[in-house]
C-alpha cells in the first residue's frame, strides 16, 4: 500500500507556519508500519490542489490531506475533492444538525459559513472522529483512497488516531502491535547519548521487532524513543519494560520522565517522596520557575511559593542577600536560604544571572548562578552551588536555567536516597 500526504495551506508556503503535520503523520504511518512515499504542499488555490490531487492519485494507493476544511472561502478541500471526482457538493443534513449542535452546546451563535463544513462530495463520506466542527473526510477517486483532514493539528492527529491509523492497518493487513515510550533525559549532549546507546542500538538492529530512536529537543533535552512491535499488546508492554531497563542501565539518572512527565513534575515527586516542601527565589527567570511548578496539578501540597526578585534591592532586604554584586553562586545560595526562610520551606533554590543582551556585573551574556539548599545549613542541611555558561539569546538563556535549575535540585534529591537520609535538620519539619 502506497501512502503520501498532502499539506494544503498558503501559510506553509510563505514559511508563516512550519509543515508540523506532514512530519507527525509520517512518523505515524511509519510507526505504524505503512509506506509513504511522497509529501507535498501546496497553497490554498483551487487549480493547483486539484493538479496536486490528480499526481497523488497517479502514483499512490491512500492520500492523506490536511487543511483546508474550515468554513471560509479559501478553505477549499472540499470543492478540490468534487471537483477532481467531477461530482458536485452536497449538503449533509445530519452533519448540518451535528455542527448546529455543536455551536448550541457552546451557547456561541453559529456564523452561517459554518454550514459549508457539512458539504462534502457526492460518494464520500465524513469521519467518525470529529474533535472540532470541521468534520474530516474519505474519498474514493480512481482506485485511490483520498482523507482529508483539518489543518489544525490536535484536529489532525485525534482523526488520524481514531479513524486513519486503524482503517489503514486493517487495509493493509497489519495485525501487530506497535508502541512507543519516550524516556526523557537531561544533562547529556546528544552526541554523548548517540555514543552511550550505540552499542544497545546495533544489538537491535538484529532483533527488528524492537528500535531505539533518539530526538534532540532543545530546552527538552534529548528524547530517547523506545518503540516495540508485537503479536499483542502484552507482549509489546513486556518488550517495552525490558528495553526501558537496559536503557535506564545505561543512561541512569539523566532519565527524568517518561513519555509526557515534565522535570517539574518529577521533581514535585522527588520532594513528596520525602515530604518536603520547596521555596524558589527567582532573578532571571522572573517567575518561569514557579510557573512551571504550578503546571503539575496538585503541585500545592509541596510548593510554597517563589519571589521574583528581579532588583538587587528586593534580593538584599527581602531575602537577605549580602550588600554587592548579585551574580555570584554565594548570592544565588544566599537567595535560596532566604527563599527557604521567607517561605518556611525545607528547600529553597534560586537562579540569578544574566539573560542579556547585555553583559551584566562584567559577566558575559549566559553566565547563570543556580543553587539549592536543602534544610538548614548550620543544621547539617545540603548546601549545592553551580555557575553555567548558557547558549542562546535572552528567551532561551532563561528557559534553559529553569530546567538546569530543576536539574540540580533533582540531583540532589536522588543523593539523598529514598527519603531515608534527610538532613538532620528536616527530620523535624519534614
Ligand atoms: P479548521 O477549519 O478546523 O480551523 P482548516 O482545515 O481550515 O482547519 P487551515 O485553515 O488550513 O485548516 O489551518 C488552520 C490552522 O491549523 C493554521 O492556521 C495553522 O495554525 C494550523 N495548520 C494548518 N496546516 C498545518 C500544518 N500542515 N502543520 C501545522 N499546522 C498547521
Amino acid at each position: 500500500m502506497r501512502t503520501e500526504v498532502l499539506a494544503i495551506g498558503t501559510e506553509l508556503l510563505l514559511g508563516q507556519i512550519v509543515d508540523t503535520n506532514s512530519s507527525w503523520i509520517g512518523e505515524n504511518l511509519a510507526v505504524n508500519g505503512i509506506d509513504s512515499y511522497f509529501q507535498t504542499k501546496v497553497g490554498d488555490n483551487l487549480d493547483r490542489i486539484v493538479e496536486a490531487m490528480r499526481l497523488c492519485a497517479d502514483r499512490s494507493d491512500v492520500v492523506i490531506c490536511t487543511g483546508g476544511l474550515g468554513p471560509t472561502q479559501d478553505d477549499l478541500t472540499r470543492d478540490a475533492l468534487a471537483r477532481l471526482a467531477g461530482v458536485s457538493l452536497v449538503r449533509d443534513e445530519d452533519m448540518v444538525e451535528t455542527i448546529m449542535e455543536m455551536f448550541l452546546g457552546r451557547n456561541r451563535p453559529m456564523p452561517s459559513n459554518n454550514l459549508r463544513q457539512a458539504d462534502r462530495p457526492e460518494g464520500a463520506r465524513f469521519l467518525d472522529t470529529q474533535p472540532g466542527t470541521a468534520p474530516g473526510l474519505v474519498m474514493e477517486f480512481d482506485g485511490t483512497l483520498f482523507y482529508a483532514l483539518p489543518g489544525v493539528p490536535w484536529e489532525m492527529a485525534a482523526m488520524m488516531e481514531g479513524d486513519v491509523l486503524p482503517e489503514l492497518r486493517r487495509r493493509a493487513g497489519i495485525s501487530s502491535v506497535i508502541v512507543s515510550r519516550t524516556l526523557r533525559t537531561w544533562g547529556l549532549s546528544e552526541s554523548a547519548v548517540a555514543e552511550a546507546l550505540a552499542e544497545r542500538i546495533d544489538a537491535l538492529e538484529e532483533s527488528q521487532s524492537t528500535t531505539l530512536a533518539f530526538l534532540a529537543s532543545g530546552v527538552e533535552g534529548i528524547k530517547v524513543r523506545i518503540t516495540a512491535k508485537g503479536a499483542d499488546r502484552a507482549q509489546v508492554d513486556s518488550a517495552l519494560a525490558a528495553e526501558e531497563a537496559q536503557v535506564r542501565a545505561i543512561l541512569g539518572d539523566v532519565i527524568f520522565g517518561v513519555d509526557d512527565e515534565t522535570m517539574e513534575a518529577s521533581v514535585l515527586k522527588e520532594l513528596a517522596t520525602r515530604g518536603l516542601t520547596i521555596g524558589v527565589a527567582e532573578s532571571l527567570t522572573g517567575g518561569l520557575v514557579g510557573a512551571r511548578i504550578c503546571d503539575v496539578a496538585g503541585a500545592s501540597a509541596q510548593f510554597r511559593g517563589s519571589i521574583v526578585s528581579y532588583a538587587s534591592e528586593i534580593k538584599f532586604d527581602l531575602l537577605g542577600v549580602p550588600r554587592g554584586p548579585v551574580i555570584s553562586e554565594m548570592a544565588a545560595v544566599a537567595m535560596a536560604e532566604g527563599a527557604r526562610k521567607v517561605l518556611g520551606a525545607d528547600v529553597g533554590i534560586a537562579a540569578t544571572g544574566v539573560a542579556g543582551p547585555v553583559p551584566a556585573e562584567g559577566l558575559p551574556v549566559g553566565t547563570v548562578c543556580l543553587a539549592v539548599v536543602i534544610g538548614d545549613p548550620d543544621d547539617g542541611g545540603v548546601v549545592r552551588s553551580e555557575q553555567l555558561r548558557l547558549p542562546g539569546g535572552r528567551q532561551q538563556v532563561r528557559e534553559y536555567s529553569v530546567i538546569s535549575l530543576l536539574s540540580l535540585l533533582r540531583g540532589e534529591l536522588l543523593a539523598l536516597g529514598d527519603g531515608g537520609a534527610p538532613p538532620d535538620s528536616l527530620t523535624t519539619s519534614a
